[in-house]
């Protein structure tokens, strides 16, 4: 018994339970069908229409993350290997001691302890500047205020020693 092909109007012999005259139309109707859902789907219940999309863009994107994986293991290898090949190939002397080292971006000594002495002579820096006998009054007041602060101190524990608590009210 011939039977007509639902997607070409082929004719073909019939098999059981089948609509279409071969795999070509079988899947041109399986899309079809698939479309159709979907915009039944998404007509009739918009909420769950935006679930399968995400659902189906998300299996899409997990899809190209397999497929790339390797080769972006790949690129990143080589990238990591080639900033540590260009690191060994540039060194920089210390500004404090003249020492070398794998030269850094924005880095000018080459360890903790010349980092501070750098810091230092920085901070020091400004009063360096000045005038010298301007610097010997400053260098003079910053000892008295260190020397008065640290007398008044004293001061008070000895109080505290003769007059107990009653010293400090
Ligand atoms: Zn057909
Ligand atoms: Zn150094």
């Amino acid at each position: 018994m011939l039977k007509e092909c639902v997607v070409c109007g082929t004719e073909f012999p019939c098999g059981p339970g089948q609509i279409t005259c071969g795999p070509k139309c079988r899947d041109v109707r399986a899309r079809a069908k698939r479309r159709e859902y979907k915009n039944r789907v998404r007509s009739e219940n918009p909420e769950k229409y935006r679930a399968q999309k995400r659902e189906e863009k998300r299996r899409r994107m997990a899809r190209e993350r397999e497929a790339t994986a390797g080769l972006r293991a790949e690129m990143a290898a080589r990238r990591e290997r080639e900033k540590l090949e260009l690191a060994a190939s540039k060194v920089r002397h210390c500004i404090v001691c003249g020492n070398s080292f794998p030269a850094k971006n924005n880095v000018k000594t080459c360890s903790e302890d010349c980092w501070l002495e750098r810091l230092r002579e920085v901070r020091a820096r400004p009063l360096r500047k000045l005038d010298p006998a301007v610097r010997k009054a400053k260098k003079r007041e910053y000892y008295y205020q260190y020397h008065a602060k640290r007398a008044a101190a004293l001061e008070l524990i000895n109080d505290i020693k003769e007059k107990g608590i009653e010293a400090l009210l």
